[in-house]
């Protein structure tokens, strides 16, 4: 009996709703994302300072 079941791509759980990730993994991937989006933020002013250009200004 081959039942298919949609997986969480992230984690492989078998999902109860439809989509391709579960909650859980959509909220970290979100998280992460997010965090990302700082740390980028950040690098990139640091990257700016040693090439001797000044941050834009807000
Ligand atoms: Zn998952």
């Amino acid at each position: 009996m081959t039942e298919k079941q949609a997986r969480c791509t992230v984690c492989a759980k078998v999902l109860e709703t439809d989509g391709t990730i579960c909650q859980a993994c959509q909220e970290s991937i979100r998280g992460e994302a997010v965090g990302k989006q700082k740390k980028v933020g950040a690098d990139a002013k640091k990257a700016m300072k040693k090439h001797g250009q000044k941050p834009p200004t807000k």
